[in-house]
């Protein structure tokens, strides 16, 4: 029995070329992006040569050896850059928590291109599912669902976590210059490793002192720092939400932990985030260290952002009852563990009655379960839109 030409699937693209263009435009999809989204899980071992090389770029000082100059710069671009992821990527394209020009924007863009964790679009339409799904099914990267090493690296290795859905990140697709910066989003990494290893060349040539050169430079500047800029990040995606101390009752398993906020420059306070995504602080405190924070409002001074969005007064005193009921409890479970407790409470009864009214009254003014997080009105009306025009199917 024959089969007519039309019958015959058409044969499937060779992987070598579609992954050597789809390294250039990252929006080449010969099935289609939905196609690419409905596959299951796996790691597509072509496309992610790139990101492979990265990491074996590391061991590159075996060959070109070490400087302090060369050390700084990796420390000095780690944190550079991790301002951007949190700053930029995260607070302002995911959630927009602060304002800026069209101009101001772009820039901002550029600056987080450089992290090399794609482009902000990307970043942007992946972190909102994120928070729409948080350890659900859908979530692409939680660690209750898909386990530690899958949420920590192995959901960016995934063929369906490739493109961008841009019709659900429509406030920021509407740009053209922030969509093609998305779709070429090697561009400004390579023009950052070139200019790495371009000062360094320089560095070499006029300044010999300092014992570095081009390659070293590049190795220490772009493959190291990048390597621990990527999973200094990705600490949140594996660890947030599972280290750490819970201070609000959100709907998903978001943690508050002071060491991922100090890897992060502030991203720890994770539970302060899911609770509320709108304000530009994660650390609600003073005691809650969140550099970036303290990076953004020294940017507003220069005008190039403005109107950070604060802590409402409601989630503040939410968060100071939630508090309250915590520490009351820390001294209940006290008075069981330490004898010397049992003892003051035989000696001041009334005291102890005190506490435990306290506590009680505290829980029953808890307020009731919030419902998801407020998010920025436009980033709340393009999830609303987006429900009605790509019902998503959930996955049991
Ligand atoms: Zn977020
Ligand atoms: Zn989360």
């Amino acid at each position: 029995m024959s089969v007519s030409d039309s019958d015959r699937p058409s044969p499937r693209p060779s992987r070598v070329p579609v992954a050597f263009l789809q390294w250039i435009d990252s929006d080449y999809t010969p099935e289609g992006p939905e196609k690419m989204r409905s596959e299951p899980d796996k790691v597509d071992w072509m496309r992610c040569i790139p990101f492979i090389i990265l990491h074996a770029g590391c061991l590159g000082i075996i060959w070109v050896g070490v400087s302090s100059i060369a050390v700084w710069t990796a420390v000095a671009l780690y944190f550079v850059r991790m301002f951007a992821v949190t700053g930029i990527y995260h607070r302002y394209f995911s959630h927009k928590t602060y304002s800026t020009s069209r101009l101001g924007q772009f820039l901002l863009a550029l600056w987080g291109g450089t992290t090399v964790q794609r482009g902000a679009l990307w970043w942007a339409y992946h972190h909102r599912h994120h928070h729409q799904h948080s350890d659900e099914p859908d979530d692409a990267h939680s660690p209750h669902v898909h386990g530690f090493w899958w949420s920590h690296i192995g959901w960016i290795t995934s063929r369906r976590n490739f493109p961008t859905d841009y019709s659900k990140i429509k406030d920021l697709a509407k740009y053209p210059e922030l969509v093609w910066l998305n779709r070429f989003d090697t561009a400004v990494p390579l023009v950052f490793a070139l200019s790495i290893f371009g000062v360094g060349a320089a560095l070499g040539a006029y300044a010999p002192e300092l014992g570095t050169n081009g390659w070293q430079m590049l190795v220490w500047g772009f493959f190291v720092s990048t390597t621990f800029l990527f999973h200094g990040t990705a600490c949140i995606n594996s660890m947030a939400h599972l280290m750490g101390r819970r201070r609000f009752n959100t709907s998903d398993d978001s943690r508050n932990s002071f060491i991922l906020a100090l890897i992060t420059l502030g991203e720890g306070w994770h539970n302060n985030h899911h609770r509320y995504q709108s304000s530009t602080r994660n650390g609600f405190y003073w005691w809650e260290l969140d550099i970036t924070y303290y990076g953004l409002k020294a940017l507003s001074w220069t005008r190039l952002i403005w109107g950070l969005k604060p802590v409402p007064k409601s989630i503040m005193e939410e968060a100071a009852r939630a508090d309250h009921v915590t520490s009351i409890a820390a001294a209940q479970r006290a008075v069981h563990v330490h004898p010397e407790f049992s003892s003051l409470k035989k000696v001041f009864p009334a005291a102890a009655a005190f506490a435990v009214a306290t506590a009680s009254a505290a829980q029953a003014t808890m307020p009731p379960k919030p419902e998801d997080p407020a998010i920025h009105k436009d980033v709340a009306e393009q999830v609303q839109q987006n429900a009605k025009e790509n019902p998503q199917p959930r996955v049991i």
